[in-house]
């Protein structure tokens, strides 16, 4: 199948083309290149010998969009592009709604002229809102996001509800992730976020590496066990293979079709560290702090459906992801 996959050169982007070409699929990125660098596309030719198509666009750019698709026969599509900070989009919304909203109508509005009737939408555990109890899962009414970035999600979701209401012929998979970290085995992608990072496996690596003094846990009066927020970190790398799942369900399958990717567990943030520090034998300074605004205590997954509808459920274990996040950093920092 060729795939087109927006925002390709993202941290999952990326994984996830690794995967679709050792699957035999055929792929096309576009990417801006806001949060990417164009040497990913070097590092996906070295991991699997193969050199993707590649546009430096913008999605919202309907003119280079159709150009894509004109160029390419595009049987399904992965969106991925969108602005993913959850305080930035605190602090400039405008910016947040524009790019994820606009990309997502351009993409739709392209599809639609050029017959494409599969797509596969990056969405987040974020539309589950403050006041769902875990586990989430995907009947639970998402009528509250807790910030600009969690409503883009809940809205392009509902969007593309709308659009397939009104095609029924056309099949949308709205892949709603929890926590990925990790990296490719080969060090050679991983997460790479500007500045510094503000999810927490990105800040570990980095403080392991040296290159930050110490991490701060956001608070350890929570009423869990140990007293820090639980999160389901899922490696990138099962991430990435779920949407090879969720192409291969949107092949026979049409509607509107909301799934956790998660591992169904709650792991804590000492829990994480801990294992980090014993996996790769490093020290990572840190301190106990406040909490942070709008930190929820518990999210994770009821991965059920997934396994059930996708025949999907994660591999790699907390160790792995930990011991991939700093294999990435040596291998990046050399
Ligand atoms: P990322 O920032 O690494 O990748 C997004 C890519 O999209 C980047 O390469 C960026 O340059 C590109 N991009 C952004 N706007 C664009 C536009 N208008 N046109 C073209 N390219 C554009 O982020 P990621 O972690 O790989 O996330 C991918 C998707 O998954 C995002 O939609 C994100 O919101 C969603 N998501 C991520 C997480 C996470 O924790 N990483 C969790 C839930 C959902
Ligand atoms: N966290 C932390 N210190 C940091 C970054 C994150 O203690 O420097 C905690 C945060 O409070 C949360 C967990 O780690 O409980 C995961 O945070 P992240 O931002 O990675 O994911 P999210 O909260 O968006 O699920």
């Amino acid at each position: 199948m060729n795939v087109l996959l927006t925002g390709g050169l993202g941290y999952i982007g990326s994984h996830t083309c690794v995967e679709l070409l050792n699957a035999g699929h055929r792929a096309v990125i576009v990417d801006n290149l806001c949060n990417a660098y164009g040497s990913v596309l070097d590092y996906i030719e070295q991991i699997t010998g193969i050199r993707p198509r590649f546009y430096e666009a913008d999605a919202q750019d309907r003119a280079a969009m159709e150009r894509i698709f004109s160029e390419n026969e595009i049987d399904a599509v992965i969106h991925f592009a969108g602005l993913k900070a959850v305080g930035e989009s605190c602090r400039i919304p405008l910016a947040y709604y524009r790019n994820n909203l606009d990309s997502t109508l351009t993409l739709l509005e392209t599809m639609e002229k050029y017959g494409c009737k599969r797509l596969v939408f990056s969405s987040s555990a974020t539309v589950y809102g403050p006041d769902n109890p875990v586990p989430y899962n995907e009947e639970m009414p998402c009528h509250v996001a807790t910030n600009p970035y969690g409503w883009t999600k809940a809205m392009i979701e509902q969007i593309i509800r709308d659009y397939v209401t009104a095609n029924p012929d056309f099949s949308a998979v709205l892949l709603r992730y929890f926590n990925p970290v990790g990296a490719h085995e080969s060090g050679l992608i991983g997460d790479d976020p500007n500045g510094i990072p503000n999810n927490l496996m990105p800040y570990i690596a980095r403080v392991a590496g040296g290159q930050l003094e110490k991490l701060t846990v956001f608070g350890n009066d929570y009423d869990t066990p140990d007293g820090t927020c639980l999160r389901d970190y899922l490696h990138v790398v099962d991430l990435a293979k779920g949407h090879i799942c969720a192409l291969d369900y949107a092949a026979v399958h049409t509607g509107a079709e909301a799934i956790n990717l998660g591992t169904g567990n709650g792991v804590s943030v000492l829990e994480l560290l801990h294992t980090f520090i014993r996996v790769n034998g490093v020290d990572v300074p840190y301190v106990i702090g406040g909490r942070r605004d709008g930190d929820l205590a518990r999210c994770y997954a009821n991965a059920e459906k997934a396994e059930r509808v996708l025949h999907w459920k994660t591999e790699k274990t907390v160790e792995d992801m930990c011991r991939d996040s700093w294999n990435f950093i040596v291998k990046h920092t050399k």
